[in-house]
């Protein structure tokens, strides 16, 4: 006899980034923890690190400076695109 679970087990997902077995990121992935996979955590690790040294770290700071980059690749990816 199993023991009952209180719900179905799910399809394996990263927490962070929603990939799957079947649907992994772009450049392919491993599981790193139980819902954690290899692509996020080396940002966590990196983060971390961040955090651990910079002088005062903001994460509203960075959060922006990771939204203007974000922005200005899509914004070379569309121009590239288009041509
Ligand atoms: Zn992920
Ligand atoms: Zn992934």
């Amino acid at each position: 006899m199993t023991k009952p679970r209180t719900k179905p087990p799910p399809v394996r997902t990263c927490r962070v980034c929603r990939c799957t077995d079947a649907q992994g990121c772009r450049a392919g992935c491993y599981w790193s923890a139980a819902d954690l996979c290899s692509t996020c955590h080396t940002v966590i690790d990196a983060v971390l690190e961040w955090y651990m040294l910079a002088r005062a770290p903001s994460f509203v700071s960075l959060r922006h400076e990771i939204e203007t980059e974000i922005a200005e690749s899509a914004a070379l990816l569309a121009s590239s695109r288009s041509r």
